[in-house]
């Protein structure tokens, strides 16, 4: 049976993980934080997988992905490697959008992301990255795309990310933001797809705001 798929595209900082984590526990839905297996890429790259192999197709074979759906118990594996922490470093930030750069890499990423949601055991996903609502799953029942100003997302990674100066998250996140968005478009809502701005909404009014949007979707699409 096909999945509700709620899709979700953003900037970095525009709080999509946690928003995305906390709407999968509103309806009792599976989570996929697809960034993460871009970045589990990255990290095989830094551990053994050559750059030169992942632009061809036959690094399938080698890359040994998995990753938790259940919002409550959240870890991500590269063969026997819990990488959950290990991808979240600066150097794997930098490395990403190059990874990601990659026409074959983001076509296995689609068929992946569809495997992992097909697989799940819940009866719908909240599915976030920078090209679900465009790419991955334009048909999705409920499409949002999350953003907040430069400014509030600036600040809110620089807080996430404590142990990096402030300078170095800004400059890190802006040129990520940059790179990644002359790939896909995640800075603009496509059309079908709810723009949410939370420059001015706190964490739980971000969500009661999404909640609401995704209730009248559903209920639109089941019409
Ligand atoms: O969401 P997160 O910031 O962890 O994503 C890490 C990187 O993965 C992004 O900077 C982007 O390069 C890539 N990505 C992507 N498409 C997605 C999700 C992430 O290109 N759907």
């Amino acid at each position: 049976m096909s999945k509700i798929i709620v899709a979700i595209d953003g900037p970095a900082g525009s709080g999509k993980s946690s928003v995305s984590k906390q709407l999968a526990r509103a309806f009792k839905f599976a989570y996929l934080d697809t960034g993460a297996a871009y970045r589990a890429l990255a990290w095989a790259t830094l551990n053994g997988l050559s750059f030169e192999k992942i632009a061809t197709d036959d690094f399938e074979k080698e890359f040994d992905y998995s990753i938790s759906t259940d919002p409550d118990d959240f870890w991500v594996r590269v063969g026997a490697h819990d990488v959950t922490e290990a991808i979240r470093t600066a150097l794997i930030s930098e490395t990403v959008s190059s990874v990601a750069a990659l026409a074959n890499v983001r076509e296995f990423m689609k068929r992946l992301t569809k495997r992992i949601v097909d697989e799940c055991a819940f009866e719908g996903a909240v599915v976030e990255g920078r090209d679900i609502t465009t790419v991955v799953y334009p048909d999705a029942q409920s499409r949002l795309l999350l953003t907040a100003s430069e400014a509030i997302r600036l600040d809110r990674r620089s807080k996430e990310l404590s142990a990096d100066s402030a300078k170095a998250v800004v400059n890190q996140v802006s040129k990520r933001d940059e790179n990644d968005s002359k790939i896909v478009d995640f800075m603009n809502a496509a059309p079908g797809v709810t723009l949410v701005d939370s420059s001015d909404l706190d964490f739980d009014q971000t969500v009661s705001v999404m909640i609401a949007q995704i209730n009248a979707d559903l209920k639109a699409s089941a019409q």
